[in-house]
């Protein structure tokens, strides 16, 4: 970063600030998700706004080896206690929060005291994502749907919400909760494009229109952190993770993509399977390809495996199909054709899933295989295996080797991020060697 873009960044940040104060705002918290897709976060006076843009907010080395639980583990590439990164703040995604009076926030990026931009930074690998693939004369829209459950803030072992799935009884018991975070999210800029009751008692899905690819990201950690917020002031506590208890219902964090050439959606009117474009079509390959490499970025933590078990519609064999839910890539076609990836959860850091996704599309190279049109898991293992479908990692360890195989993505990531981001992985495996499905629930509860 010049010390040009300096004064450019700081110049903006100074017209914000009379209708930044006009609005109430006195606080600007800035966020970064960490390897675990843990959101950490600093904050600053109004009157700071500028220095936060231009100069950043000291961060240290070590976030890059935090685990969900807070623990720290060494890596390859850590420094220990030693080291600063600076966050800087992005102007054009700050946020009035409408459910924290007084408060703004906005997405940081990660950069060094020079102003490089930080090797490991998971925002700036999606922009470079973006970057290859308009380099290629393509463009992309993202959306993060998301599924959480509540349970009253004074019992928080129980959901809260009984009643039938997807059921008006769950809508009309909460209707004030519901239309509060639809209200406070309207509020600040979100198109929520739907939200009802789902499947298990306490459980809700809200999704949102699609953006381009970083500024979903930026949405999925804005969208969840104001239920959250909006959650305690209704007296509920809102959990986003992938398996609450043994046995029950999962929470996804299904993504939503469509490529795009102009102006022109290439997921639709195209002359391959179902619509799609040849381009679509490699792009989808080249992610189902890869999925069980991607898994370690997508469905990151060893309660991710406790979710992605067949017949829960959360993807649990490396397959598509059109408007298949048990398929992990479903494609959905009609006016806005686009590709589910639904074995993903909330427990990934969202700038990591659009970096791995737009990587893994942009090296697609093979056609795509048959669309499966049964559920993977209702079949005979012969059966499987005479189609070709293959079982997704069944654990978090499986994925890791995955990830560790595929030099593309090692490539695509850079060697610090790659490597480090399996060393968080493989220490948080090792914190649950022996642990039981309930002891591991219960951990990760509360982490997202
Ligand atoms: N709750 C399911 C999951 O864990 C998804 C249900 C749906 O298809 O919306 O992914
Ligand atoms: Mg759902």
């Amino acid at each position: 970063m010049s010390e040009l873009d300096r004064q450019v960044i700081g110049a903006r940040a100074d017209e914000l600030l009379p209708g930044l104060a006009a609005q109430g705002v006195e606080v600007v918290a800035m966020t970064f998700v960490d390897n675990s897709g843990v959101v950490r976060t600093k904050a600053v006076p109004l009157r700071r706004l500028a220095a936060a843009a231009a100069s950043g907010i000291g961060a240290s080395n070590s976030f890059d080896f935090f685990g969900f639980d807070d623990s720290i583990c060494t890596g390859k590439y850590s420094s220990g206690p030693v080291g600063d990164l600076r966050l800087h703040l992005d102007l054009e995604r700050l946020t009035v929060l409408a459910a924290q009076p007084g408060w703004a926030w906005a997405p940081a990026d990660r950069r060094d005291q020079d102003g490089a931009v930080h090797p490991m930074d998971q925002r700036s690998l999606a922009k470079e994502a973006v970057r290859q693939l308009a380099e290629r004369g393509l463009t992309a829209k993202l959306a993060f749907e998301v599924e959480w459950v509540v349970t009253a803030e004074n019992a928080p072992d129980e959901l809260a919400g009984r009643g039938p799935a997807y059921g008006y009884a769950r809508l009309s018991r909460h209707s004030d909760y519901l239309r509060a975070i639809v209200s406070a999210l309207d509020n600040q800029g979100v198109a929520v494009e739907q939200i009802h009751p789902e499947y298990a008692a306490g459980q809700f899905e809200l999704s949102v229109g699609a953006e381009d690819p970083v500024g979903a990201a930026d949405t999925s950690v804005l969208v969840r952190e104001t239920i959250r917020v909006v959650s305690g002031m209704h007296g509920l506590r809102a959990s986003f993770t992938p398996q609450f208890s043994v046995g029950g219902v999962g929470n996804g964090g299904h993504v939503h993509l469509s490529v795009w050439d102009g102006e022109r959606n290439l997921f639709g009117g195209g002359d391959g399977q179902f619509g799609m474009t040849a381009t679509a079509e490699t792009f989808s390959a080249g992610i189902l390809d890869r999925l069980p490499a991607l898994l370690a970025v997508g469905a990151p933590s060893v309660v991710s495996y406790l979710r992605l078990e067949p017949h829960r519609w959360a993807g649990a064999f490396a397959v598509w199909g059109l408007e298949n839910r048990e398929a992990a890539v479903r494609l959905i076609a009609g006016t806005s054709p686009n590709l589910e990836v639904k074995c993903f959860d909330h427990t990934a850091n969202p700038y990591l899933v659009v970096a791995a996704l737009l990587f893994a599309g942009m090296a697609g190279e093979t056609a795509l295989p048959d669309p499966i049109d049964v559920d993977p898991g209702s079949l005979s293992d012969d059966e499987r295996h005479g189609l070709g479908i293959r079982r997704l990692p069944a654990t978090l360890a499986d994925a890791v080797s995955a990830f560790e195989a595929d030099i593309v993505l090692h490539d695509c990531f850079g060697a610090p991020l790659a490597t480090t981001l399996m060393d968080v992985r493989k220490a948080e495996i090792q914190r649950f060697a022996g642990s039981t499905p309930d002891q591991i629930t219960a951990a990760y509860r509360w982490a997202h």
